[in-house]
């Protein structure tokens, strides 16, 4: 899994709107006050994209109901995998050993035999593909607002999250605290912020700022 912030985020546009809402003089403490009452629409106003590559269209079918996000995904139309295509391996299939591994790269070859045999039957890209497994490797480009990133790092960074889509979420706000701090101090899944929201879905393990944290 590869994650790259492509642009330049500035959280000084969330301080200046925040500071202009109240005629702050200081405009930085204005946004902490208004992120502390609730006022998040300011965060609006800072967008970061990322390129991911290398995560499996299991994680994209997840990422993707993230409906505030902006998506453009490789596409399985218009690309063909005619000389192989690339994939995730869980790694509780990894820790298995070897054998199991081996196992799983040769179920992955299988798959790839039933999708070349639809291409030279003129079946298309976009038909073939129907026999490819959720394993299967995308890059995409995902553009969030800062206050779509918090909420998302609260529901992703959890320990309730899946392993691929809370690793990916993990990176991105590694990224974020190191371009914009201030507007990430406090994200990450709710433990970080106090109790755990989760109720008896709790995984009783809550993550500490310093796991979270750049
Ligand atoms: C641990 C875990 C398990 C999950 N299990 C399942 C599952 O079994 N089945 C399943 O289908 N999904 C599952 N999901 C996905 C989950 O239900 C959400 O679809 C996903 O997390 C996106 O969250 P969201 O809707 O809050 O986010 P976004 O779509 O990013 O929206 C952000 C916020 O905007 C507001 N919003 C956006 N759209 C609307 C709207 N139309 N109306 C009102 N408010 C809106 C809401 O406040 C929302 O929280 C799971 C998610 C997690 C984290």
């Amino acid at each position: 899994m590869k994650v790259t912030l492509l642009d330049r985020p500035d959280p000084t546009v969330c301080a200046t709107a925040a500071g202009m809402c109240y005629n702050a003089k200081d405009p930085w403490k204005a946004l902490l006050n208004a992120m502390a009452g609730g006022h998040e629409s300011v965060l609006e106003h800072c967008k970061f994209s990322f390129m991911i590559e290398g995560v499996s269209r299991a994680l994209l079918a997840q990422l993707t109901r993230h409906r505030i996000a902006s998506f453009s995904v490789q596409s399985q139309r218009y690309v063909s995998y005619k000389d192989g295509f690339d994939y995730v391996t869980p790694p509780a299939i990894l820790a298995l050993g070897a054998d199991a591994e081996k196992r799983y790269h040769n179920q992955m070859e299988m798959m790839h035999m039933w999708y070349c045999e639809w291409l030279q039957n003129d079946v298309t890209p976009e038909d073939a593909r129907f026999v490819l497994p959720n394993a299967c490797a995308t890059k995409l480009v995902v553009t969030m607002n800062a206050r779509e990133l918090r909420h998302f790092f609260s529901l992703r960074c959890c320990n309730r999250a899946q392993w691929e889509i809370r690793e990916m979420a993990d990176e991105m706000l590694r990224i974020c605290k190191e371009n914009a701090y201030s507007l990430f101090a406090d994200a990450g899944p709710g433990c970080v912020r106090g109790a755990c929201p989760e109720g008896k879905h709790s995984c009783g393990k809550p993550r500490n700022k310093e796991q979270v944290s750049v």
